[in-house]
């Protein structure tokens, strides 16, 4: 309850999961990469060939999700369900689109909340997402809203995925990015908002590192 977690919040390819490891490294402490979850949720919905028609039927699925996240010997984390090693798997567009189907549902985002809460352990944790600053660690006392513009987004994902080979179009990019801002934005439940209390960054036009220094230094001043 008294450790204190630093959220980092925003829309997808903002550079949140980046800059949430960097911080995590530097000051000691945990890592929570929420979308992970939910990622990993869609590959299991996938695997048992879930509907995703009905919410009943994926609540017990997000309950008891097998997912371990495990850092490796040469200090990669792996993310591993039932068994079965899904770290390349969960980071597709397929996957990525799935996760923002099924996060829609209330029950379904419920059932992860104990999950979620769970990786707040001493001495502290970096949390990024979409919700971590207004609903899963509203307590936190250190909360960050990090955005890029939409462009700006999907040519930093056309980068990603043309180092690793894959042929891909940037208006297609794009129109992705656009789409799950939408339905991030504009659903019912733990709609994607700046929490209360938190510092907005907008990293268009910023490095890495200074999005990370800007940081760290308003968490010097609120812990
Ligand atoms: O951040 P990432 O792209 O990995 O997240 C995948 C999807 O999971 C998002 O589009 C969003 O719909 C959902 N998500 C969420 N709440 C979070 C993290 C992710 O709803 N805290």
């Amino acid at each position: 309850e008294n450790t204190p977690v630093i959220t980092i919040d925003g829309p997808s390819g903002a550079g949140k999961g980046t800059v949430a490891r960097i911080v995590a490294d530097q000051l000691g402490w945990h890592l929570l990469d929420s979308g992970a979850i939910y990622r990993v949720l869609a590959v299991a919905i996938q695997h048992h060939e879930v509907s995703l028609d009905d919410e009943e039927p994926l609540i017990p699925l997000a309950a008891h999700l097998d997912v371990q996240f495990e850092i490796s010997s040469q200090g990669e984390s792996k993310v591993i369900l039932e068994g079965e090693n899904v770290t390349d798997t969960i980071r597709t567009e397929e996957i990525g689109e799935l996760a923002s189907k099924v996060a829609a549902f209330p029950r379904v985002r419920e059932a992860l909340l104990r999950r979620q809460r769970a990786f707040s352990v001493a001495p502290g944790l970096v949390a990024d997402g979409r919700d971590m600053g207004t609903v899963v660690f509203t307590q936190a006392p250190v909360k960050v809203f990090l955005t890029a513009s939409a462009e700006e987004r999907a040519q930093r994902r056309y980068n990603q995925l043309k180092e690793k080979g894959f042929d891909v179009k940037i208006t297609r990019l794009l129109a992705d990015i656009r789409q799950r801002d939408e339905r991030d934005q504009n659903r019912k439940v733990a709609p994607l908002v700046p929490a209360e209390g938190a510092l907005t960054l907008d990293s268009t036009d910023l490095s890495i590192q200074e999005v990370v220094n800007k940081i760290l230094s308003f968490a010097n001043e609120k812990l």
